[in-house]
């Protein structure tokens, strides 16, 4: 047994999800000692600030992080280690590598936060004239490099690839190869149908296309369907757990390839916890494990983690994969499933999308909004929203409180969503959405 004043605690990785369980953990225990490594030079960083900072709505990279690691030390108490890799995790000790020099650092009670990595194509694509979008790090060498470039590639229209391309084309010709048909693949067509329409305004989109190789440096890429010429390659083809330390360790990383956890965020061995990004954890519409890396998550779990190791029992109750993100003045977000993901996951979804204002017609009839809503027709729950258009995030912010609480059709319908004409129409666009689908569903 540790005597209580003794604990060490070690958390690999300073980002969101370490930095908020080492500060949970200082609050609820300010006289132990918990040491966070982090191998860049930036704690509490925000990658999601990024296209902000290539866009100039952000002037300095420093602006990404919530707090300054003087911050975290002063005011917290936190033992923080910038440029401080954590090279092997033994049983009661970490080796760090710190600024060149090699050091034993002893644990009681071990966090992973080492977050995720992006996808590199293949061994090919690796070169000056690529680059993948992950650290804060890479912000200002993207900017710089797209300074002096002219045609730009994005390969990759998730939300990031999104993102960046709208930074980007704003000044630049910019090219979004995707190899399905649709950006934003996991979403349903209704929606990402708009954007297509959008992007094909102010972009050069290349869909149902697959990259082979990146050649030249990044000079040359090759497709299954055309080459084509480039100064600048940017990689934004997802991302993936970064679990290699706690897999050497032995911690059982689980189906979706992220460190396995619990509902307290322990993983396999006691007394070892994994938060944030390279952590499994459930998925709440469809109870399954799932891997989520988003930050609301990755913040949460650190929080749940650190009331844990501090001994406050508390559960993580996992996540929804809600998410928003925009392209010039379009706003899009889900909550939960799509129906092509319900169908995958055998649920009988049925659904419908709607088109609505979202204000008052009197005030302005041309901000509109496309919301799909996709419930499961066996039991009438609602299993995920789809939006597109103006004020997408009120939309989601709604549906996803409801997803959470597990409501269904006739919740969403009577929820009270307060009627103001500047800011809503008197029928939110999700009540229409619910009055549809239950009318579909043959309930009322
Ligand atoms: C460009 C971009 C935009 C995004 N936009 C959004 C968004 O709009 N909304 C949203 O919800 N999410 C967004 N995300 C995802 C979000 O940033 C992550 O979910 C969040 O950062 C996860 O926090 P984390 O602490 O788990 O991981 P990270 O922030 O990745 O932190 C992990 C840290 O661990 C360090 N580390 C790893 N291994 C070691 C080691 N061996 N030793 C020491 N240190 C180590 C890394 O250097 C890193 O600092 C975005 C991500 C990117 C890249």
């Amino acid at each position: 047994m540790i005597p209580e004043e003794d604990v060490r605690v070690v958390v690999i990785g300073g980002g969101a999800a370490g930095m908020a369980t080492a500060s949970r953990i200082k609050r609820l225990k300010p006289d132990w000692s918990v040491d966070v490594f982090e191998k860049t030079s930036y704690v509490s960083h925000a990658p999601c600030g990024i296209p902000f900072y290539l866009s100039g709505i952000v002037n300095s990279i420093s602006e990404l992080c919530a707090y300054d690691v003087n911050f975290f030390k002063t005011n917290r108490g936190i033992n923080v280690h910038l440029n401080s890799e954590v090279i092997e995790v033994e049983d009661g000790y970490v080796v760090v590598n710190e600024r060149g020099k090699l050091k034993n650092y002893e644990w009681d009670r071990l966090v992973f936060a080492t977050g995720a990595r992006g996808k590199t194509l293949n061994d090919r694509s690796g070169g000056k004239n690529i680059i993948c979008v992950h650290t804060i790090e890479d912000a200002p060498r993207i900017k710089e490099m797209a300074k002096e470039r002219k045609r730009i590639v994005v390969i990759g229209s998730g939300y990031l690839g999104i993102e960046i391309a709208d930074a980007l084309s704003r000044q630049k010709s910019v090219t979004v190869i995707e190899q399905g048909a649709h950006p934003l693949p996991e979403y349903d067509e209704e929606i990402s149908d708009i954007l297509l329409g959008r992007m094909r305004e102010k972009l050069d989109l290349r869909l149902n296309e697959k990259v082979i190789s990146i050649e030249e440096d990044g000079r040359r890429i090759l497709t299954d369907k055309e080459e084509y010429k480039t100064d600048l390659v940017i990689l934004a083809i997802g991302v993936e757990p970064e679990v290699e330390l706690a897999e050497k360790f032995g911690v059982e990383i689980g189906k979706t390839g992220a460190i396995k956890t619990n509902k307290k965020m322990e993983t396999s061995k006691k007394g070892v916890y994994a938060v944030g990004d390279c952590a499994e954890t459930t998925n709440i519409v469809t109870g399954e494990h799932d891997w989520i890396p988003l930050a609301a998550p990755a913040n949460k779990m650190g929080y749940v983690a650190g009331s844990n190791i501090a001994g406050v029992e508390m559960e993580f109750p996992g996540a929804l994969k809600s998410q928003l993100t925009s392209f010039y003045e379009l706003e899009i977000g889900k909550t939960g499933l799509s129906e092509l993901e319900a169908n995958r996951h055998g649920f009988n979804a049925v659904s419908v999308t709607i088109s609505s204002n979202t204000k008052a017609r009197y005030i302005s009839s041309k901000e509109k909004i496309t919301v799909k809503m996709v419930a499961d027709a066996d039991t009438g729950r609602v299993l995920g929203v789809q939006a597109i258009g103006s004020d997408v995030s009120k939309t989601i912010y709604g549906a996803s409180a409801l997803l959470y609480k597990r409501a269904h059709v006739e919740d969403f319908f009577f929820a009270d969503f307060p009627f103001y004409p500047p800011k809503s129409p008197v029928w939110d666009p999700l009540v229409v959405a619910a009055r549809n689908l239950f009318r579909k569903m043959g309930i009322s």
